[in-house]
């Protein structure tokens, strides 16, 4: 691995507690591997509770430090931090490629994103402002100031390996919390990178903390320590569960991005082409293993064949391989599990009479791609609502097509979840575009357009997608205590 950075010493095989590199106190270690080669990529330290409390600790320590310098100086580190991940971002993407097995492509704009959010945390965060009340009582005068809440623990996963902790800890660290970081086990190298040039960046020791390998372990003291007062996640729907059940214990903030299983509709009325594009950019992105990717694609029955066979051709034209290689569109599933719910998902649908427009299986590449875990990319005609890949995240490469007549029917099927993060959907109608938006039981709807993420605008979800929201003011807030102030005049 480290043959292919021009910056090798950005790596190390290490946890990261009060700005030294450690690995387990037991010195137990488990393997990274490359999703698309099955291949070794490095031995991480296997941590658990023990080091977490240290980690906390050197949190905590630094936390009133931390918290005392002004937002512009904290800014300036953050500033530099964002500068140095991009002057870094071929090989962060290599890394992240390598871990994670997303198109180089889209492991550079994964960047290019993420360092968005340090850039814009550092600027906002010197927008933080009070209130002055307007007084009851000529005796009085009361205030309003934001505080840090304090130590925060953030969780995230593989699929995002960067974008998910640039998104906690830069607003964290923008308003003066200090952090310990448990990035997802499969994808710990990129964490590595980012954390390297923090402290390249001159962010002081104990202000970002990162420990890494047995997830309960860790998350059991994250979620039970009184020092934490956050838990930021990133993850299931079932893990979310359990971390918002511990931070009862001690009554922590949660902030939880969880699982989703997004409706794209398409209106009899819709620009097509446009349409066609946006759902196989949603579905396919990554593979299919994002929470906000199209999961169920609804299509009006005036356009239903048309629109099976323009899906179709833009698919077959996708190029399937490992993520390193230019040209290559769309990688491997990040796991054998992943990869066995894709293949249960398109079994059941076609036991239950969905039809294969396109892939369907395994892609039977030659060695050493034949030990990774890809999948073809594939397009199922004749969907129903009993089959999994309505009710089921896939979190794979499939883009089922479902039928409808009614704009009431489709809300009716597209709201027929337990999630409620993402949905899309086409038309031109403006009355209908005003009308579907806000039926639609959705924390973050796109009207014409996939491509809403940003640093900008907040992320979330309703129902059991999650709580609160990630990146702009709203993403911030989750970092702030309120604190009101009566002051007595005598
Ligand atoms: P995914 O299906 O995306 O892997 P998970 O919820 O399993 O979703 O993983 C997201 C993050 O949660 C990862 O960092 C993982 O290690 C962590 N995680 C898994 N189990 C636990 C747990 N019991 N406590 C805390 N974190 C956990």
């Amino acid at each position: 691995l480290t043959s292919k950075l021009k910056d090798p010493s950005l790596l190390h095989a290490a946890g990261l507690i009060d700005g030294k590199w450690l690995g387990a106190w037991n010195s137990a270690t488990y393997e990274v591997k490359n999703p698309a080669t099955g291949k070794v990529l490095a031995k991480m330290p296997l941590m658990r509770a023990d080091e977490t409390r240290a980690a906390v600790a050197a949190a905590s320590a630094m936390f009133p430090q931390w918290k005392a310098l002004t937002a512009k100086e904290r800014a300036a580190y953050l500033r530099r931090w964002h500068d140095l991940i991009l002057q870094h971002s071929d090989d962060i993407a290599t890394i992240m490629t390598l871990e994670c097995g997303k198109p180089l492509g889209e492991a550079k704009a994964e960047i290019v994103g993420g360092a968005a959010s340090v850039e814009w945390f550092a600027e906002e965060g010197r927008r933080i402002t009070g209130d002055v009340l307007e007084t009851v009582g000529r005796d009085r005068r009361m205030l309003v100031i934001k505080q840090p809440v304090g130590v925060v623990a953030a969780i995230t996963p593989w699929n995002f390996p960067m974008s998910m902790i640039t998104r906690k800890i830069a607003p964290a660290l923008a308003a003066g919390c200090t952090v310990v970081l448990k990035p997802a086990e499969l994808t710990p190298l990129t964490a590595v990178a980012l954390a390297e040039l923090a402290d390249r960046a001159g962010i002081p020791d104990g202000v970002i903390n990162m420990v890494m390998g047995d997830a309960p372990s860790i998350g059991t003291e994250m979620v039970a320590n009184e020092v934490v007062r956050k838990i930021g996640f990133t993850g299931s729907t079932a893990v979310g569960k359990l971390l918002m059940q511990g931070a009862a214990s001690t009554v922590k903030r949660v902030s939880l991005e969880l699982g989703g299983n997004a409706p794209l509709i398409v209106f009899g009325d819709a620009d097509l082409e446009l349409a066609a594009k946006g759902a196989v950019m949603s579905a396919l992105r990554n593979a299919g293993q994002t929470c906000i990717c199209a999961n169920r694609v609804f299509v009006h029955s005036s356009i239903y064949d048309k629109f099976s066979e323009m899906v179709t051709d833009r698919v077959n034209k996708l190029k399937i391989g490992d993520g390193l290689e230019a040209g290559v569109t769309m990688g491997p599933l990040i796991s054998k599990p992943g990869l066995d719910k894709v293949i249960a998902h398109v079994a059941d649908a076609v036991s239950k009479g969905a039809q294969i427009m396109s892939g369907g299986k395994t892609p039977g590449l030659a060695a050493p791609y034949d030990a990774g875990t890809f999948f073809e990319p594939t397009v199922l005609k004749g969907a129903s609502i009993d089959m999994r890949c309505f009710s089921e995240e896939t979190f794979g490469p499939l883009l089922p097509l479902f039928k409808f007549d009614t704009d009431d029917e489709v809300v009716m099927m597209a709201n027929k979840t337990e999630y409620g993060l993402a949905a899309y959907f086409y038309t031109k109608d403006l009355a209908r575009a005003w009308r579907i938006a806000e039926e639609l039981e959705y924390g973050m709807i796109g009207l014409n357009e996939v491509a809403m993420t940003s640093e900008v605008a907040p992320f979330g979800g309703v129902k059991q997608s999650g709580l609160g929201r990630e990146q702009s003011k709203y993403g911030l807030a989750e970092f702030l205590d309120i604190k009101y102030i009566c002051m007595g005049l005598g």
